[in-house]
């Protein structure tokens, strides 16, 4: 049996660092530590961090006197002032590719240019990035928005760092015919990228793909969507204990892929049960 890691998965660099950070404080730090919202969708992630007394808050409120953490998706300007009301000590892990958009958004509106960002209007993300405009940018996501928008005189395009090339192609060629002056910014991340392309390379070849990660996470997901276009024996498992045994033959070229909430002990689990229950 063969086993191959895709060449990009698991963790992408902002989750990583934002993580390291986390656990650092909860090393350093005798007050209480909550984070602003769930820190991953990675549910052994969360237990981990809940074993350590570190929760996930929704209302800034309850985390006063405490140390609260950002994570890696940002969050509004605001949060920042409201932090210092409540007495509360910010830990920052925006990723630096999150706070480019954010500075972009910021700019470009002092500068009375109109802020689009393409993206999910629902995503943290993406609240966050509006919140750096005063909640004043148009938030879209479909070609058939873009067209239902009326004319400006200068806009500004951003991207949520998480959409694909193809729509932000698709909509920024539509915005050229929405305003005199128009300016883009393609502020996709190569992680997300870079880790699809991967798993493209490695299903084509494989036997049999295990795609590794949360079941609500939709990056993992899209991932498994992939895969299962070139190998249509691919698996979705969140962890060691979901891998079916029964499936693997000796001579198969396994392919092991994990999304960007997966944590490299996960993966590591998930190899060391298939080489030990199948063998190598
Ligand atoms: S996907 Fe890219 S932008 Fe998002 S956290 Fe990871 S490295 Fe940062």
């Amino acid at each position: 049996m063969n086993i191959i890691v895709a060449e990009n998965s698991g963790f992408c660099f902002g989750v990583k660092r934002a993580i390291n950070k986390t656990f650092e404080a909860s090393k350093k730090n005798k007050k209480k530590i909550f984070t602003y919202g769930p820190l991953i969708h990675n549910n052994q992630v969360i237990n981990k961090l809940e074993k350590l007394g570190i929760n996930s808050i929704e209302k800034i409120e309850d985390a006063k006197n405490s140390i609260l953490i950002i994570r890696s998706h940002g969050v509004p300007l605001e949060i920042y002032d409201r932090a210092k009301e409540y007495d509360i000590e910010l830990i920052d892990t925006t990723c630096p590719f999150v706070r480019k958009v954010q500075t972009i958004a910021k700019e470009y509106h002092e500068k009375d240019y109109q802020i689009i960002i393409v993206g999910n209007p629902n995503h943290p993300e993406v609240i966050g990035i509006n919140g750096w405009c005063n909640n004043e940018a148009i938030i879209i996501e479909s070609i058939d928005e873009a067209n239902k928008l009326s004319v400006f005189d200068k806009i500004c395009v951003v991207a949520q760092t998480t959409i694909t090339l193809e729509k932000w192609n698709s909509i920024t060629k539509k915005l050229k015919e929405k305003a005199r002056e128009v300016i883009e910014f393609n502020t996709i991340c190569l992680a997300t990228k870079e880790r699809q392309d991967a798993c493209a390379k490695l299903a084509k070849k494989a036997d049999i793909m295990i795609v590794i990660g949360g079941y609500h996470s939709s990056n993992t997901q899209k991932l498994y969507n992939i895969s299962k276009k070139y190998c249509k024996n691919t698996i979705h498992i969140e962890t060691a204990e979901n891998l079916p045994l029964n499936i693997f033959n000796k001579d198969d070229i396994i392919g092991v892929t994990a999304g960007a909430s997966t944590p490299e002990w996960i993966i590591n689990d998930v190899i060391n049960k298939l080489k030990e229950k199948v063998g190598n």
